[in-house]
């Protein structure tokens, strides 16, 4: 047999889109501090040279600031324009590196919007790769030797708790049993799911219940709600799931919302139901309130877990350091790519803590499906959870699966980000035919929407 050689393209250009999808009016997303999102996408598409070859990543928004974002990956896109894909990966760590240095790190260094802006790019250069190599990302990163592995992460500012030599050492010791692991991956039963589909806060209880019914049909044994809106209600909508799965795995969010005192002394009132944990307790920059909140719940059987808006591998590595947390959940937008995903996976799988990624936007479980297989085949080794969300997949060329309590091994090479013609054509900002509706003109004119109490568009 003839092997065809491996294309090494060269990127010759790029295109930036602003997706916003109207999620708002169904409740999608719906918390105690988020009461009308619209998910977004800022969008890039690197072309090559190499016909038919582009690598596509985005980066997650919650509508208005979307075209901040644009604005950044825009900003940082032409670094990489004229350079051969293999001058990236081949010492990825130092381009990486490079890639969050010069005049842009001022903006705010490995935080905030150019943060995510970096993300939708290291997204579109790991996509590239995964189909020039004919592969699934998570199969990329999985198939990896330990060697390679460690040679896309920047280790700065976390060798004082994990060195590459280290990271090595536990990269090779994982490599017993990892041919069972994946072998299981391939049967789609390596990552089980969560269901927050049932639990947005602006839902009825009637559409929570019929969520519910439909969810635990589809194979959930774990489920998130939101809380937050006071004793009485959380206590309904939590005793719901306990009267319709009694031996459900229940976890609670509430979005950043409590003061640190508060949390301490509002969550034991919810300890008889019975919860893992609860999620974004307080503000996600407050890594010693965390630790206290922990060591406070912890003789009520309650957890703490967060991560969704900790912006770099220093915070996690706090966090875990200060024992402040039960899950990771860390979030396949708001990191610097795949690189410093690595980063954190290696530093809870040191420190024992699961990887349950944060995925509930849209969008979300393509891409953390990716990283939560890698994970278990290549890193941790441990069975965790993925958070599950029902909208939108159909807007995905390459959709996340989910059958018999379990997300499917994405099969397709690249990272699952492309997003179709569809959904561009409805939801484009401004162009797309819903913005330019009456409805979504209301919408996308209100400064104030999702701000509850100045909100002037119609919820619906
Ligand atoms: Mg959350």
């Amino acid at each position: 047999m003839v092997s065809i050689p491996k294309p090494d393209p060269t990127i010759t250009g790029y295109t930036v889109r602003d997706l916003r999808f109207p999620t708002s009016l169904d409740a999608i997303g719906s918390d105690p501090m988020n009461t009308a999102g619209e998910n977004a996408h800022g969008y890039i598409v690197y072309d090559t040279d190499v016909p038919g070859l582009e690598g596509i990543g985005w980066s997650f928004s919650n509508g208005q600031g979307n075209e901040v974002l644009c604005a950044g990956i825009k900003c940082l896109a032409p670094r990489f324009v004229g350079r051969k894909l293999s001058s990236i990966t081949s010492d990825f760590a130092t381009t990486h590196r490079n890639f969050l240095g010069g005049q842009t790190r001022f903006m705010s260094p490995e935080r905030g919007v150019m943060q995510l802006a970096s993300n939708a790019i290291l997204n579109a250069l790991w996509d590239m790769w995964a189909k020039v190599e004919g592969k699934p990302l998570w199969r990329l990163v999985a198939e990896m030797t330990p060697e390679q592995l460690v040679g896309v992460i920047d280790f700065r500012y976390i060798t004082d708790e994990l060195t590459p030599e280290q990271a090595l050492a536990f990269l090779k010791e994982k490599e017993k049993g990892k041919a069972e692991r994946l072998a299981l991956a391939l049967q789609n039963l390596a990552v089980p799911g969560y269901n927050t589909s049932v639990g947005w806060l602006g839902l009825s209880d009637a559409e929570v219940e019929a969520g519910l019914r439909k969810a635990v049909d589809a194979g959930f044994k774990h489920f998130k709600l939101k809380v937050g809106q006071g004793l009485e209600v959380d206590r309904k909508r939590l005793g719901m799931v306990r009267r319709i799965s009694p031996d459900a795995v229940i976890m609670t969010d509430v979005n950043q919302l409590w003061d640190v005192d508060y949390a301490i002394e509002y969550m034991p009132k919810l300890a008889d139901l019975g919860l893992w944990f609860i999620e974004e307790p307080t503000s996600p920059d407050d890594i010693l309130g965390h630790a206290r909140i922990r060591a406070a719940l912890k003789p009520h059987g309650i957890g703490v877990a967060t991560g969704e808006h900790v912006n770099n591998r220093v915070m996690f590595k706090q966090l875990l350091q200060a024992d402040a947390l039960d899950a990771v959940q860390l979030d396949a937008l708001r990191l610097s790519g795949i690189n410093e995903i690595l980063a954190v996976c290696l530093l809870a799988a040191k420190f024992g803590v699961p990887v349950v990624p944060h995925s509930g936007g849209t969008g979300m479980p393509e891409l953390c499906n990716h990283i939560s297989h890698f994970d278990f085949v290549a890193i941790s080794g441990k069975q965790s959870i993925l958070e599950y969300t029902d909208h939108c997949h159909e807007y995905f060329s390459d959709p996340a699966e989910f059958s018999n309590g379990h997300f499917h091994a994405p099969t397709a090479p690249g990272y699952s980000c492309q997003i179709t013609e569809e959904a561009f054509s409805k939801f484009e900002c401004p162009e797309g035919s819903f913005w330019q509706s009456e409805k979504g003109q209301l919408m996308l004119n209100d400064p104030w929407r999702g701000c509850a109490a100045e909100q002037t568009s119609p919820m619906k």
